[in-house]
């Protein structure tokens, strides 16, 4: 920090000017308590600016508050503007004086200002002691005493707060400027505070429209894809019903393959539409027995697990705080997965569940494992696998959209939970998702 500040100087004080100096140094202090206080719970900025230049104003005894922000000139130049202010009572504001607004520091004779405050020392004292071609500017403005302090940040001269005394002189004592290197300490901080979470705002305002959008855009395309794919899939069986064996062996086999791509397609558009309607459709979480939410899933999928001869076993679960729809859809796909991805042995699934805390929101939660023994998945797909359209294998290998484990992620985050899976290539996958608990 640099020293020296420029300011007349002063004869010693006797105790009594002392203790009252102190005394006003510590009503500083105070109120940069309740400012930083403030600032931080990110209340209304402007709101929060006006009341902090007032509690200033009366703590420091004086006249006049303001706030001035730099802004880059033409040529290098830095021009100042006043942008907050607080008045006492009787005292001319000078919030709407244009010369104020756009002032050119040092091609107004103030190139003292911008040397001095630019290097992060105060400019303070009484008007009769400044250089000509400030006191004009100021006089006019009936400043008696003044104290201006710089205003960083992120380390940059960003611009000055400054008090005026109009009514009377007014001595700065060491205490007292001290304190107002500590406001304007403060508000430096509170500034980039602001600017984080503006910019924090925007971006989050930004997701939500861009997911809001594409949530939009599956729905209309899925919905709208469904009638038109109804009726290609419709003729395409009319085409092999009457015409099959007559257009020789290769019209076959396309129809074939027509028919087997409208079909996959329309899976496709079923899962987009349903991926479009989690958030949409969802019910609002209740307490729901995940070990129905199991049987349903399992009932579902028993065509499956019999052709596989999978053996599925699980551990009593708990109550969460669910979609009972949902919960059951998770459990559907998670366990679908664990069947479709197998080893050349007959699968075995097992479901279990374990308490645990998220620590972050402070909350109690039930982590739910669905463990295999299929194929595995390599450490770096991990995190993918969880993306719409992702998939590690192709049709013909396993067929499938690549949409299931999308859905379970985007469930299991409507109602505040994590999914991830932990596997060994080759031996098997566990998967894990967190719920509230009841
Ligand atoms: P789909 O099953 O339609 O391919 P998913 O979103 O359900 O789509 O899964 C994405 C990919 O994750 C799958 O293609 C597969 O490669 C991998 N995967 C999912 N579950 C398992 C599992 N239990 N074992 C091994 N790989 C899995």
């Amino acid at each position: 920090m640099v020293t020296g500040v420029i300011g007349p100087a002063r004869e010693l004080s006797d105790g009594a000017q002392e203790n009252a100096e102190l005394r006003r140094r510590d009503a500083i202090l105070e109120a940069v308590g309740f400012i930083a206080e403030r600032f931080l719970r990110d209340e209304d900025w402007e709101e929060s600016i006006q009341d902090a230049l007032a509690r200033l104003g009366r703590a420091a005894g004086v006249n006049r508050v303001y706030i001035f922000e730099n802004r880059p000139g033409p040529d290098a130049a830095i021009l100042t503007g006043q942008r907050y202010e607080w008045v006492a009572p009787g005292i001319v504001p000078q919030i709407d004086n244009p010369d104020l607004q756009d002032f050119p520091l040092r091609a107004a004779g103030f190139g003292r200002w911008e040397e001095v405050l630019g290097r992060g020392d105060l400019i303070y004292g009484h008007i009769r002691d400044f250089p000509p071609s400030e006191r004009e500017v100021l006089m006019a403005q009936d400043i008696k005493s003044i104290a201006v302090v710089p205003i960083f940040v992120e380390q940059k001269w960003w611009g000055f707060i400054g008090f005026d005394a109009c009514s009377a002189e007014r001595e700065w004592s060491a205490a007292e400027t001290d304190a107002l290197r500590i406001v304007a300490g403060i508000l430096g901080a509170a500034i980039q505070h602001q600017r984080v979470q503006a910019a924090l705002r925007e971006a989050l305002a930004e997701l939500q429209r861009s997911n809001a959008d594409l949530e939009q855009f599956a729905h209309v395309a899925s919905h709208d894809l469904q009638e038109p794919l109804r009726m290609v899939i419709g003729f395409l069986d009319l085409l092999a019903e009457r015409y099959g064996g007559q257009l020789g062996p290769d019209a076959d086999e396309f129809i074939g393959f027509a028919v087997d791509g409208a079909r996959r397609m329309q899976n496709l558009i079923n899962a987009l539409l349903e991926y479009s309607r989690i958030r949409t459709r969802g019910q609002a979480p209740r307490p729901t027995d995940a070990n129905v939410a199991l049987q349903d899933a399992l009932w579902n999928l028993q065509v499956a697990i019999a052709e596989a001869g999978a053996t599925v076993t699980h551990d009593p679960l708990p109550t969460v705080l669910a979609d009972p729809t949902q919960l059951m859809q998770l459990f559907q796909n998670l366990i679908g997965n664990a069947i479709k991805f197998r080893r050349a042995e007959p699968p075995v699934v097992h479901i279990s569940a374990q308490q645990t805390t998220d620590i972050a929101a402070g909350k109690a939660m039930w982590e739910f494992l669905v463990r295999d023994n299929g194929i595995g998945i390599a450490a770096e797909d991990a995190d993918r696998i969880f993306n719409l359209f992702e998939r590690l294998h192709t049709q013909r290998q396993y067929p499938g959209v690549g949409i299931g484990l999308a859905v379970c992620k985007k469930i299991v985050e409507r109602h505040g939970g994590r999914i991830w899976v932990e596997s060994t290539p080759g031996q098997g996958s566990t998967f894990h998702f967190t719920l509230p608990a009841a």
